[in-house]
């Protein structure tokens, strides 16, 4: 199945959507352009390994002209008032929501995840814009008497300016809306380049938004195949003051050091490698539901999946066993397949990466209970795996794994597991599971993530803060929060 064969959805009165609507151009200004001379970007049915589309390949003046775009519109949307932006994003709401099932469709499609997850994705998307249309009339400054009586403090929130945003192949939609919405909500325009991997969702949703009335240049879609020169270049323009960006921590890094040379704002929103806790005394049933959750949903491909899961001795046994029952039992095939499971991955560097460090933790010593064999069968599929006793210096320990692999150890003490859980770098997520409410909030503060799941699988939630600590980022996304990443404080000192 190519994206041309998709079918519309043919019971809705609204407008088709056109999954190759990223064949027609980079969206500029309202615009599809064509990159001239340039060969356009394969995107790869990775359930398959089949051509789905093309999409252009912009240069560095396509990136400096989605740049002029984005200022020419700036003006007109910052002073579109706050309940008509909020309208606006409220309609993108709606339209998201009125076409899930084709895009839930696409997304599976060019990403591989499940039809399930992609649902899941599109209801999570969509959610965005309806928090932030909230969220836009909702933008308030401050004002006092100062301290010492002698003048007063007022405080505007303003929009930030132009902003670029990068976005990851893990969820083509969500990682894009979440920085969208609260973008428009706070009156910047954006141009957004999604990952090279999955930009069909990208151009798609832009369509939707100059369908649910988003005037040309506030949003703007590019491609390409040289994302450091492209956005190098867009970082250069003066007018640009945000990056906000989803996607790996060493890629996150070279862009801060870009950014920093204007000294432009940055969002980053970076990797993961979140452990699982079980202590002897959680409901098992909970815990194995939230362990599914939080190691399979997207095939493991999330930032927040469950790297390393570490299981109080007492219940290690059962816990395995039964975590290896429910994994082994998981319908693995192509994505848009209404019974799989558990969809392929995104490449085939990605397949071997996850080889890699199965081979890496067996050589050490851990013992395999199910998977663990890459099929031969065309597409990048990699089979729902389980090992228990894995080392800790095991490579899988310190590096993402991405995948369908959960990944056992044993811990004796409240005190161990916080210590393995705060062995790495990152900060991303967490996720504990006790009955015991006092320790669950107790070990939830010692562990050092910008997020905690107790006794729950997933954390995600748009009116929430996302975000992590340490090498997982700066900033938050989601909640309150979200729209203040597009916001500057402005103080003006009065005597009245
Ligand atoms: P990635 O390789 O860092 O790519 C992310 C985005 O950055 C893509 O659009 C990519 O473009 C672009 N990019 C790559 N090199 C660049 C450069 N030098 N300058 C500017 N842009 C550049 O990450 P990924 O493999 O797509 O995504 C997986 C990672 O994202 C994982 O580490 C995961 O944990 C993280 N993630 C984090 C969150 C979070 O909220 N914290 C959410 C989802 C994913 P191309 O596609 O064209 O290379």
């Amino acid at each position: 199945m190519n994206v041309a064969a998709l079918s519309p959805a043919a019971s809705s009165a609204l407008p088709a959507l056109d999954p190759a609507a990223g064949a027609r151009g980079l969206y500029i200004g309202g615009q599809w352009v064509r990159p001239a001379g340039r060969p356009s970007i394969p995107v790869v049915d990775p359930s398959t390994e089949a051509v789905l589309s093309e999409v252009p390949d912009a240069t560095l003046d396509d990136a400096r002209a989605a740049i002029e775009a984005a200022a020419s519109a700036a003006a007109g949307w910052r002073a579109t008032p706050p309940r008509q932006r909020s309208e606006i994003l409220r309609r993108c709401f709606e339209l998201m929501t009125a076409r899930a099932d084709d895009l839930a469709r696409l997304i599976s499609l060019e990403n591989g995840k499940a039809l399930r997850d992609a649902r899941g994705e599109v209801a999570y998307a969509a959610e965005f814009f309806r928090w932030n249309a909230e969220e836009a009339v909702r933008i308030s400054g401050d004002f006092a008497l100062s301290p010492a009586g002698g003048n007063h403090i007022i405080v505007d929130y303003e929009p930030i300016g132009i902003c670029v945003l990068i976005t990851p192949w893990n969820f083509p939609a969500a990682m894009a809306t979440r920085k969208i919405a609260p973008a428009l909500a706070a009156g910047c325009t954006v141009v957004l380049k999604p990952a090279s991997e999955t930009p069909l969702t990208a151009y798609v949703l832009a369509t939707l938004y100059e369908e649910a009335g988003v005037p040309p240049g506030v949003v703007n879609v590019l491609t390409t195949s040289a994302p450091g020169p492209v956005t190098a270049a867009m970082l250069a323009d003066p007018r640009v003051r945000k990056l906000s960006f989803t996607g790996s921590t060493p890629v996150g890094r070279t862009l801060l050091a870009e950014a920093a040379k204007n000294v432009i704002s940055c969002s980053m929103e970076l990797g993961g490698n979140a452990p699982l806790i079980v202590f002897d005394d959680a409901d098992v049933e909970v815990a194995l539901e939230g362990a599914m959750l939080a190691k399979m949903r997207n095939a493991g491909e999330a930032c927040t999946a469950a790297n390393r899961i570490y299981v109080q001795s007492g219940l290690y046994e059962r816990f395995a066993q039964e975590l290896t029952c429910r994994m082994a039992a998981l319908k693995l095939g192509p994505g848009p397949d209404a019974q799989t499971e558990c969809g392929p991955m995104i490449t085939a560097k990605a397949v071997d990466k996850i080889e890699r460090l199965v081979g890496d933790a067996l050589a050490r010593g851990a013992r395999l209970r199910c998977g663990g064999t890459r099929p031969a069968s065309p597409g990048f599929f990699y089979p729902p795996t389980v090992l228990t006793d894995v080392p800790l210096d095991s490579a899988m320990g310190c590096e993402e794994i991405f995948g369908p692999v959960a990944a056992l150890s044993r811990f004796e003490s409240e005190d161990e597991a916080v210590a393995l859980a705060n062995a790495t770098e990152y900060g991303l997520a967490a996720y504990v599971f006790t009955r015991d409410l006092t320790r669950g909030l107790r070990v939830s503060r010692r562990i050092e993530t910008g997020m905690v799941g107790l006794n729950r699988g997933l954390v995600s939630d748009p009116a929430a803060p996302f975000g992590g600590t340490k090498q997982s980022g700066l900033g938050r996304e989601g909640g309150t929060h979200g729209v203040l990443e597009f916001l500057e404080a402005k103080y003006i000192a009065t005597t009245l």
